[in-house]
């Protein structure tokens, strides 16, 4: 017997028509590239998404199609997002941090029919053109003032929006068919594309908003620094709308001092990013005597947020952190720190250590660890393995069947090495192709680069496995100095005495002025495993 329910399909399209009806005055900022501000409402994103949405049916873009972004986050690219997937396309964000035969790999694979730029990135698109046969496309996102000079035949994205009335109705779409697609930023090999679908967007965006993950409401107003290229800002441009949230986007601006002003003036209660965009901004903050106004808590996730910078955020600035994990293949959301009551009662210590770790499942995703064999290992906090999830927005095949099944019995392989406790608690040890092998033994490259970083001359923190004749591998800790600090590698390597293992703590100290990250802003430990791959340690 089935249900008697109304079997409605759960389509993108109904969070942008539900937030222009009931959230309608709603504003939506943007930090323009072309400079200054924009300023509307989510009735007007709405308006202008549905013209959007003619614009691309007069393009001949059919259903499925896949529509690529090359872009910041902004009004713009918002409108895109909904009339791509809401008009039965494939917005296809494309990360422009990529190295440019990156993207072109990524361009050709995904098949783009049309390429949406912004203008910071005409030299790239001039680039890419000649290689990208089958984009029809190439459309400027900015007005006719500022169409730039170009030998590609471009498109101006206001020309395109205003040619078209908004009269349309979104199409009813199978829920499961696919709405937006993003490409995993590899460290090694051809990225690979994942799909998601309208269902599994939808419920990420229910499941982002619930009390214990990002907990938000139609009183918040929130800032996504981390880009729309990068899992869809982790769902915010969805999760908005659904509550209503006011919408404020940084455009190309990501320092420390355009971040604040707009924190300020737009009244913002809620961020998102990376630690390494918050390192920039709490500097700015520290050398000018800054404090935030109206910021309530902040997400970071991506790469392990170091203890000290959670520490500075709720002690020093009464900013609460919410450390949450998650990857590309997951939309990305799969745990968030919050506490339950009874962790509220603990001594400050211990909750401060209970909130290092990447925190709590939430609802719609599954977490197992389990050893070599896929033994499934106990929830007890203490024992870790390789850590696997399944869900209804989590990867079940990446596009075009790249890398053949990537499952194990049904449950998605994260390649992170992690504990579990009996409250869903989930803590990385590291990613499994970064631990680094002494003895036999497992030490954590992320646990010492936590304890290396909260050094008060340390600015940044990097550790790698290197070879031991002895020990097969030994810690090596790279060390970026905060501006003007003094510190020696001796007074590094005693800092660790008492913080963590006396076998754990590294072998040897380089100071450098700057370490890689790849394009979302994780440290790129290949370049520097491979840098560093000939460094002779003392004593080896
Ligand atoms: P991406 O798909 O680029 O978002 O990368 C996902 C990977 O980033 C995960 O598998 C983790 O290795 C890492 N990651 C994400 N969030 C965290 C976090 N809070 N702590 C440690 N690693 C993280």
């Amino acid at each position: 017997m089935h249900g008697l329910m109304m079997n409605m399909p759960l389509n993108i399209s109904s969070l942008i028509r539900h937030a222009d009806r009931y959230h309608g005055d709603t504003e939506i900022v943007s930090r323009l590239v072309e400079g200054g501000i924009h300023r509307y409402t989510y009735h007007d994103a709405h308006r202008r998404s549905r013209q959007l949405a003619n614009a691309l049916g007069a393009l001949g873009v059919k259903p499925t199609d896949r529509i690529g972004t090359l872009a910041w986050n902004g009004h713009r690219h918002f409108e895109i997002y909904y009339a791509s997937s809401g008009s039965g396309a494939v917005c296809h964000t494309i990360n422009p941090r990529l190295f440019p035969e990156q993207v072109v790999y990524i361009v050709n694979h995904a098949d783009d029919r049309c390429v949406f730029f912004d203008l910071t990135f005409l030299p790239l698109v001039e680039k890419l053109a000649p290689h990208c046969p089958g984009v029809k496309n190439w459309v400027v996102m900015t007005d006719k003032a500022h169409m730039p000079e170009s030998s590609l035949p471009l498109m101006c994205y206001e020309d395109l929006v205003n040619a078209h009335s908004d009269d349309y109705e979104w199409p009813d779409i199978d829920e499961n068919a696919a709405s937006s697609l993003c490409y995993t930023s590899g460290t090694t090999g051809n990225p690979k594309g994942v799909l998601y679908s309208h269902r599994s967007t939808i419920l990420h965006a229910y499941g982002a908003c619930m009390p214990d993950a990002l907990n938000l409401s139609a009183r918040d107003v929130v800032l996504p620094v981390v880009p729309m290229f990068h899992v869809n800002a982790w769902g915010l441009p969805y999760s908005a709308p659904l509550v209503g949230a006011k919408l404020v986007f940084p455009g190309a601006q990501l320092d420390g001092a355009s971040l604040t002003a707009l924190f300020d003036t737009e009244k913002v209660t809620c961020s998102a990013g990376v630690p390494t965009i918050w390192l920039g901004l709490l500097q700015h903050m520290e050398a000018n005597g800054l404090r935030f106004g109206s910021l309530n808590r902040t997400v970071i996730g991506g790469s392990a947020c170091p203890p000290a910078m959670i520490r500075t955020f709720e002690d020093r600035y009464g900013v609460q952190v919410l450390h949450a994990w998650g990857m590309t293949e997951m939309s990305p959301l799969g745990t968030v720190n919050t506490f339950k009551n009874r962790h509220l009662v603990w001594p400050k210590e211990q909750r401060d250590a209970l909130q290092n770790k990447q925190g709590r499942v939430i609802f719609g995703v599954d977490l197992k660890i389990v050893d070599d064999d896929g033994k499934e290992l106990p929830r007890d906090g203490k024992a870790f393995g390789d850590l696997l999830v399944r869900g209804p927005w989590i990867c079940r095949e990446y596009f075009k069947g790249e890398g053949g099944n990537p499952l194990r019995d049904g449950w998605f392989p994260t390649g992170d090495v992690a504990t579990l406790d009996e409250d869903g608690i989930m803590q990385i040890t590291d990613r499994s192709k970064d631990v680094i092998k002494s003895g036999g033994e497992w030490i954590s490259s992320i646990d010492l680069e936590n304890a290396a970083v909260a050094h008060p001359s340390v600015a940044e923190a990097a550790v790698v496995g290197v070879f031991h004749p002895k020990w097969d591998e030994r810690p090596l800790l790279l060390v970026v100095k905060k501006p003007g600090a003094e510190l020696t590698r001796e007074e590094m390597l005693k800092f660790f005495e008492g913080r963590v293992a006396k076998w754990w703590i590294p072998d040897d100290v380089v100071f450098v002025d700057s370490l890689p990250h790849t394009a979302t802003g994780k440290l790129l430990k290949t370049k520097i495993r491979d840098d560093f791959k000939n460094h002779k340690l003392p004593g080896a």
